[in-house]
């Protein structure tokens, strides 16, 4: 069979041109390079045909495509890849050195093949892979055919080029999604209609939105905001005209309402959040897309407002003291003034007992500090009689109020406890006086040990004002004060059951406290382990 040059030409065009719809068809790799191998080979009346690929950052190829070869001889072919340099333009169409191999490798499968061109696919100055076409027989019909075949060569060091390029990019897409997704702030890309094209897992952890629902949504839907802080909202912004040329950034700050039926559940139902606006322009200053930076500043404006309670709180908590004993010493100090003893007595112990309350006060604030710096410890080494204690801090406080009766009710067999006694003490001592702080109408106050298998239970009941049982993890935070006329009142500084808890949970305890029943008033119980 013969064809003549114009004939293979128009062949050659017919199958380059099948080929550049194939490329833009996004075919896989393997199959786009099967098909510009199987032109080649056809191209040029030939019998079979692979195509070898460098190995990135290696000396050596692989195959990557085959055509006209059973699949289970391909590994025959080996030894054409392998140490013979490709010599550049000037190869020819015939290496001796490639030809003495096929013939081995032919007699070894039994095929007829006779001839070998080769193929340099080049992408910049490098050489990418290399297109084998075999012939059979001793003739050849094309006289330029190495010529005719670099144009197949050409298509196939695209194809690879682009498949090189979309891996690298999908590689580089997969690991900016992952370090979206992973990011501590939220991250919230809009298009230019302010829809939401991507919305990460923090930001559904501050929102309650899960990705699935946010996106595709407008900004607005989901960043409601409930009160602001700063002067605008991205809207408010936008109808100003930002963003201005030179693309300044957005800060928009304040409480949004969390989604109610979202899947990450939180008990705030609304969070404090801070977002950074940033406009992506396109070359002719369009915006495109805005990415947003979202903080969460709840924990922060909680913290702040902390801050401020603690301030107001110890300075008052400081001055009352201070300025009675100012008072005081004032007074007895008086030159005009003829004080009997038993004022004088009188007054030099309000002094004392001033000067106990400072003392006391500022221990709580040291103890404060130490557990925010990590280096409270306890000092168990004591056998600690918790029945003694009880009754000891209950004569303490009788003699301090007249609207309160004491009682006591522990068992005779109530084991040693191991632990810190100057801090147990210490929340023994909280608890009664809250109890008699929070019961201003007097009352019993009964302080009761009980005994378990593995641990004992101290609790200390009143007749007070009660607290709402919802309260119960809010009670025993830093400087929380319930908002009640007598909490008002009374002075504190609402860390006396943040320390009893601290020092209850270093003790491997546990504190809590309940409604009475059918009974006003409160009882709050610590329990220690026996051992
Ligand atoms: P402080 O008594 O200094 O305010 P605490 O940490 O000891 O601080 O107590 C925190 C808050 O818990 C108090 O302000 C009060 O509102 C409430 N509270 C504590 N004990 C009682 C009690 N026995 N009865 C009612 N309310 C109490």
């Amino acid at each position: 069979m013969g064809r003549s040059l114009v004939d293979v030409r128009v062949l050659q065009r017919e199958y380059l041109l099948a080929i550049s719809r194939a490329l833009t068809a996004e075919l896989e790799l393997h199959d786009l390079l099967r098909l510009i191998l199987r032109a080649a080979v056809d191209l040029v009346a030939g019998e079979a045909g692979m195509i070898a690929l460098a190995e990135p950052g290696r000396e050596s190829f692989r195959v990557a495509a085959v055509y006209g070869i059973p699949a289970d001889q391909v590994d025959h072919f080996a030894p054409l890849m392998r140490g013979i340099p490709y010599q550049g333009a000037d190869e020819g169409e015939t290496v001796p050195e490639l030809t003495r191999r096929l013939h081995e490798v032919a007699q070894k499968i039994d095929l007829a093949l006779t001839r070998v061109f080769r193929l340099p696919m080049i992408s910049g100055d490098e050489i990418i892979g290399l297109i084998y076409v075999f012939q059979s027989g001793n003739y050849h019909l094309v006289q330029d055919a190495p010529t005719l075949l670099r144009s197949f060569a050409e298509q196939a060091a695209i194809a690879v080029k682009n498949a090189r390029l979309y891996e690298q990019i999908q590689q580089e897409k997969q690991r900016l999604d992952a370090i979206l997704e992973q990011s501590a702030d939220g991250v919230l890309i809009l298009d230019n209609n302010l829809r939401i094209t991507v919305f990460n897992r923090a930001l559904s952890q501050m929102t309650g939105w899960s990705a699935d629902e946010a996106i595709g949504r407008h900004h607005d839907e989901i960043i409601q905001w409930e009160t602001l802080k700063t002067d605008t909202d991205l809207n408010e912004a936008l109808a100003n005209g930002w963003p201005l040329p030179g693309a300044a950034h957005l800060y928009v700050e304040g409480t949004l309402l969390r989604h109610e039926s979202g899947i990450h559940q939180s008990e705030r139902p609304s969070v404090s959040l801070g977002i950074t606006y940033a406009p992506m322009l396109s070359d002719r200053d369009q915006m495109t897309d805005i990415i947003a930076n979202v903080r969460d500043l709840t924990r922060f404006r909680e913290e702040q407002a902390l801050q401020k309670t603690f301030i107001s709180v110890i300075s008052h908590e400081l001055k009352t003291p201070v300025s009675i004993i100012k008072g005081y010493a004032g007074t007895l100090l008086r030159q005009d003034a003829n004080w009997s003893p038993e004022i004088l007595v009188e007054s030099l112990q309000v002094i004392e007992e001033e000067a106990d309350n400072l003392t006391a006060l500022i221990n709580n604030l040291l103890e404060v500090s130490r557990l925010q710096a990590g280096t409270f410890s306890l000092e168990i080494s004591e056998e600690v009689l918790l029945p003694k204690l009880a009754a000891s801090t209950a004569r303490r406080f009788e003699t301090q109020t007249d609207r309160h009766t004491f009682a006591l009710d522990f068992d005779p067999h109530f084991p040693v406890i191991y632990g810190d006694e100057r801090r147990l003490t210490q929340v023994l001592n909280n608890l009664v006086s809250n109890a008699i702080k929070y019961s201003p109408e007097g009352g019993n106050i009964t302080i009761k040990g009980e005994i378990y298998p593995e641990h004992v239970t101290v609790s200390v009941r009143d007749e007070g004002i009660g607290i709402p049982s919802h309260q119960q993890n809010r009670i025993f935070q830093k400087f929380s004060r319930l908002d009640n006329a007598l909490s008002r009142k009374t002075e504190g500084t609402g860390l006396g059951l943040y320390l009893s808890k601290a020092i209850i949970e270093a003790h491997n305890g546990r504190i809590w406290f309940a409604a009475n029943q059918n009974s006003p008033g409160t009882t709050f119980t610590f329990s220690l382990p026996k051992n």
